[in-house]
């Protein structure tokens, strides 16, 4: 054995799996299971007091969900990991902690559509508020935060138009504040982009796409960096006594691991948005595959860009990996290995062309997703941001001449061929 720590290619099939100790299975089970039987009356009452750590009730905790928490953990190099039902379920559970009646978050207006919802409209009914702000205007972002502001949040790769977060400005920027940064590492995922070591404090996950990688599950993470002082005085949940567990103080008690004791014992015992054993199987097959499909996602996608930029049909292409994207340079420091493979264009033609398309690719599936092995195209604008005006539309990259396409990982001369005969029948 060398010292050399393992690569991300080990850790992506390894980490959090062990031969089971009952069978010696060689992949993780699916510990398809609801309660653990206690050894006796004391065990019952340590691991209720969170005294000891184990199983109790699959609400909180289950073998299989684990293996994936230790492995995401792993992969963004954080201290723990708690995965959850769905990437807006991580979303409510990465702020649940941080937040309460009358106070704010400030985030990035690029953003994922969903989110632009939950944190626009839904999360109010909490008393819970969203300012949203202009990222690449590091002014405005320190303008918007207030005595009331709990955290910041951005995309480090943002759905749709391939802009690249600056995630070290903002998290210098949060660093000054006594504020936790949250990354949604979605789009890119821990292979092209570690939110972690570029100064983000928590990263949350959708599962659903390109980690699990093939359109079968529906799941979430949140991953903690365990670096980011809780007993700064605005986070009582996480420093003060805990009414539900005897008064225990969970940063005094779990020290680097607060977060993720909190997310369990609290989150998921009282929310209850956990994550099914059969779900976690599936997303540990996905990852062990991630890199090989990360890296065919993205020269697929560097590759039909190319073609599509240079097409007279289309007009703009904002895949950050073009080098005419204006993030280009931003990749080098956020994401180097590739910008993922998600990216809109745009047709001269208009509204009409762009749905005239869609109805005659035959490769390409026509869904609301992203992050699968098959290629997925979308219009925006008579779908998915259907209610939105014009001018909204115009401001969230999602114009009724755009057309938005998750590459996926078949050969890409027969992804440019599907493309190029719909163009043609699309703008005869
Ligand atoms: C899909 C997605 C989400 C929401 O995830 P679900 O698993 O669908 O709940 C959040 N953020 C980004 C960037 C996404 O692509």
């Amino acid at each position: 054995m060398s010292d050399k720590q393992p690569g991300f290619e080990t850790l992506q099939v390894h980490a959090g799996a062990r031969p089971d100790p009952a069978t010696g299975a060689r992949q993780v089970p699916i510990y398809q299971n609801t309660a653990y039987v206690f050894r006796d009356a004391d065990h019952a009452a340590a691991l209720f007091n969170l005294q000891e750590v184990g199983y109790i009730y699959s609400r909180l905790t289950n073998p299989t969900v684990a293996a994936l928490q230790e492995r995401m953990a792993t992969l963004e190099g954080g201290a723990g990991a708690i995965c959850c039902s769905s990437g807006h379920a991580a979303q409510i559970m990465a702020l649940f902690p941080l937040m309460g009646p009358g106070l704010n978050i400030v985030t990035s207006n690029r953003l994922y559509g969903g989110t632009v919802t939950q944190f626009s409209q839904t999360i109010r009914r909490f008393g819970w508020s969203a300012t949203f702000v202009d990222t690449d205007d590091l002014a405005a972002v320190e303008a918007a935060i207030d005595e009331n502001t709990r955290a910041i949040f951005c995309e480090s790769i943002a759905n749709p138009g391939g802009y690249i977060t600056d995630i070290p400005a903002l998290a210098a920027i949060a660093d000054r504040h006594g504020l936790p940064l949250i990354v949604d590492n979605t789009t890119a995922t821990p292979y092209l982009c570690r939110p972690i070591e570029l100064g983000a404090t928590l990263v949350v996950h959708s599962l659903t796409k390109y980690l699990t990688g093939n359109g079968t599950v529906t799941g979430g993470c949140i991953i903690d960096s365990g670096t980011f002082n809780w007993s700064n005085g605005k986070f009582p949940s996480l420093s003060d006594p805990e009414p539900a567990y005897h008064g225990l103080k969970f940063h005094e008690t779990f020290g680097h691991l607060a977060f993720t004791f909190h997310g369990i014992a609290i989150g998921l015992r009282d929310l209850g948005m956990t994550m099914n054993p059969q779900g976690a199987h599936y997303t540990l097959m996905g990852i062990e595959t991630l890199s090989l499909r990360m890296d065919r996602h993205c020269a697929n996608a560097v590759k039909i860009a190319q073609w599509l930029e240079q097409d007279p049909r289309v007009g703009h292409v904002t895949y950050a990996g073009l080098p005419s994207s204006p993030y280009h340079d931003r990749m080098a420091r956020i994401c180097p290995k590739g910008a993922s493979s998600l990216f809109t264009f745009s047709l001269k033609a208009g509204y009409e062309a762009c749905v005239k398309l869609i109805d005659h690719v035959n490769l390409f599936s026509h869904v609301a997703n992203l992050g699968d092995t098959r290629s997925l195209i979308i219009h925006s604008a008579s779908t998915t941001h259907r209610q939105l005006t014009e001018a909204q539309q115009i401001a969230a990259g999602a114009a009724p001449n755009v057309v938005r396409v998750s590459i996926g990982i078949e050969d890409a001369d027969d992804l440019i061929a599907d493309l190029d005969q719909a163009l043609a029948k699309a703008t005869a």
